[in-house]
């Protein structure tokens, strides 16, 4: 199992570990714990390097397979043996962009949801650029406005965001996360973690977050269209 550092600390860029695992078919290793997110939850995987032994390696991929992390390897480099250790480091300046970018589709969720009652339907993520499916029956030009403004609101208002990993029957109890399919959670999960906005959204979430909305930037609702009768799709870039 592979132990998720980026769970409790999305802001760690360098970490040390050992090589639990080898997996010569996919030219990737496991490691004992990992600071790189193996993507989820409409954001994509961090990229970044490993230095085993003085080589430099380059982690072209990440992916969650069971409890464990799998890293991806360069094609070029040789493969590393079990047991030896690694330093990681990551693509800080893309993933903090993907930091800013997730934070960002959350406010725009929270802030929809208080302001129209609207439901997330899906959403998508790459730095800097979001799209997010609302249950709207019509959107124009005046609404779209109208939450940029609301969600430009709430990263001027540098609102706290809050990490958790709660026990599983605790998170039930808490009725905001009901509305935000927390109940399509796999029977075996003992532990959930939430993600909260203080004052505007709280979602079970395992995404890399930022500390404050005043991290953000400004947000730009750059498009919208039509997914639907019931389903609008917002386009967002972040500045
Ligand atoms: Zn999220």
């Amino acid at each position: 199992m592979t132990q998720l550092l980026y769970q409790t600390d999305s802001y760690l860029q360098e970490f040390d570990a050992s090589i639990v695992s080898v997996l010569a078919d996919e030219h990737a290793i496991v490691l004992d714990q990992t600071a790189f997110y193996p993507g989820g939850g409409g954001q994509p995987c961090d990229f970044g390097s490993l230095t085993i032994a003085d080589v430099i390696c380059p982690v072209q991929k990440v992916k969650k397979q069971g409890e464990h992390v799998l890293h991806f390897l360069g094609d070029d480099v040789p493969l590393p043996s079990t047991g030896s250790t690694a330093r990681g480091a990551l693509d800080w300046a893309r993933r903090y962009k993907l930091m800013r970018t997730h934070t960002a589709l959350h406010v725009l969720c929270g802030t929809v949801f208080r302001d129209y009652g609207a439901l997330v339907t899906g959403g998508d993520m790459e730095p800097l650029k979001g799209r997010m499916d609302f249950e709207f029956e019509t959107m124009g030009g005046e609404l779209v406005r109208e939450i940029e403004a609301a969600v430009n609101k709430e990263v001027a208002a540098a609102r706290e965001i809050r990490v958790k990993i709660l026990p599983r029957e605790e998170a039930f109890q808490i009725p905001d996360l009901i509305r935000t399919k927390i109940n399509l959670l796999p029977e075996g999960i003992s532990q959930v973690r939430t993600v909260e906005i203080v004052g505007l959204d709280l979602q079970a979430d395992g995404g890399t977050h930022v500390h404050n909305t005043n991290e953000i930037g400004n947000i730009r609702v750059v498009d919208y269209k039509s997914k639907g009768a019931i389903n609008k799709r917002i386009y967002i870039e972040i500045e």
